[in-house]
């Protein structure tokens, strides 16, 4: 079913509001020290959708656990996908979001993939303002704080046959995240996994679905066993290219702080939002960008001989990570006790100064979701 066919467009939203709703001085107290994915707001958003129907039923609701039938398709078949997108709060108390056309429309590419029915832009959008309608005093307001927004869609139709799923519900959450970094943006070591792979050729790698996070967590365990705050993956077909990390992507910084260089999208990796803010952003500032097959072997060598200066991750909820090293059962590629570089810090400061409202928004990447 195509957008198009939805029972209405744009759909009308029906809001419940809790009965449970915490009070202001347990939110401020959540507030004060909301850490990540712990805390969520007072309601969600639910839309549901069937082969009949298409999308209907669009509501705020109180935020609370889900009926589930256990023969529904997700819980089997892992037909699911999600996104991730951020509520800033400005100085003067308005709150903004981030280039959530991207969101919407990889959400309709990780849904063709995923065989999930598509949801309109205008709707998607909708359903963010919708939910921060009634729950926008959970947006904190303490410097690189922001509100998580997390959309989701699952296959809720009881049946064990193996077919896309002939209902489905879209739900959005939200969850009050503190700064990333405690004291200071702090370089990580990540790890190569020469084991496994996140994706192969004519997966689901570009999809943001479930099923791919459930696949690295093995590597990423690995990675945690030997010191390492991330794993690296490698394309699955050749095993010599560079991928990108469990949840994020990653750049490098060559020729003294005029050349960026990541990973070409083949289909394996994920189009990080974040990623490609990024290359607009050098660009804008004169810098050579090059998307293109990066390998292990190119890394050591630009490291070795100083044409490789800097090394970052990137990814919605940490923004800019800084590389310090790659550590692999071959050895380390980098300094693990390397400071954070300067290009990574400038391109991470412009990033969140537009996102916080803090400089011109000149590339028209922010939307109101309070008006
Ligand atoms: C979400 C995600 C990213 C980052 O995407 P952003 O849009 O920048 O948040 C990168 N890699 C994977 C695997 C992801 O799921």
């Amino acid at each position: 079913m195509t957008i198009a066919e939805s029972s209405t467009f744009p759909l009308k939203f029906e809001l419940t509001p809790s009965q449970a709703a915490r009070d202001e001085a347990e939110r401020e107290v959540i507030l004060a020290d909301p850490g990540f994915g712990k805390h969520f707001t007072d309601h969600m958003v639910k839309i549901d959708w069937t082969i009949e129907d298409g999308w209907h039923d669009a509501e705020v609701i109180p935020y609370g656990p889900l009926m589930l039938d256990p023969s529904a398709a997700v819980l089997h078949y892992a037909q699911e996908i999600f996104e991730g997108l951020k509520a800033y709060r400005h100085a003067d108390g308005s709150i903004w979001t981030f280039r959530p056309g991207k969101n919407a429309e990889r959400l309709q590419r990780s849904a063709r993939r995923l065989a999930l029915p598509e949801l309109a832009t205008e709707d998607f959008i909708e359903s963010l303002k919708q939910l921060v309608a009634v729950d926008g005093s959970w947006v904190p307001s303490a410097p690189e704080t922001s509100l998580y927004i997390r959309p989701f869609m699952i296959a809720n139709e009881s049946f064990l046959g193996v077919r896309p799923s002939q209902r489905v519900a879209y739900y959005v959450i939200a969850s009050p995240a503190g700064a990333y970094f405690h004291g200071g943006v702090a370089p990580v070591s990540i790890w190569l996994s020469t084991e496994y792979s996140r994706a192969g050729r004519g997966g689901t790698g570009a999809a943001k679905c479930g099923g791919n996070y459930a696949a690295s967590l093995l590597p990423q365990q690995e990675a945690y066993e030997n010191g390492c705050a991330q794993v690296l993956f490698l394309d699955g077909e050749t095993g010599r290219h560079i991928d990108e990390l469990g949840g994020m992507n990653i750049f490098f910084v060559h020729d003294g702080g005029t050349k960026l260089v990541t990973p070409r999208l083949t289909g394996t990796i994920l189009e990080g939002i974040t990623r490609d803010s990024i290359i607009q952003l050098a660009k804008d500032r004169g810098m050579t960008v090059q998307e293109r097959d990066v390998t292990v072997e190119e890394w050591r060598q630009g490291v070795a001989d100083g044409s490789i200066t800097e090394v970052f991750a990137c990814g919605t909820a940490a923004v800019i990570t800084p590389i310090s090293a790659l550590k692999s059962v071959d050895g380390v590629i980098g300094d693990e006790n390397a400071p954070a570089g300067e290009l990574t810090m400038s391109i991470r400061q412009e990033l969140t100064d537009i996102q916080y409202g803090r400089v011109a928004d000149r590339h028209g990447w922010l939307t109101r979701l309070d008006a």
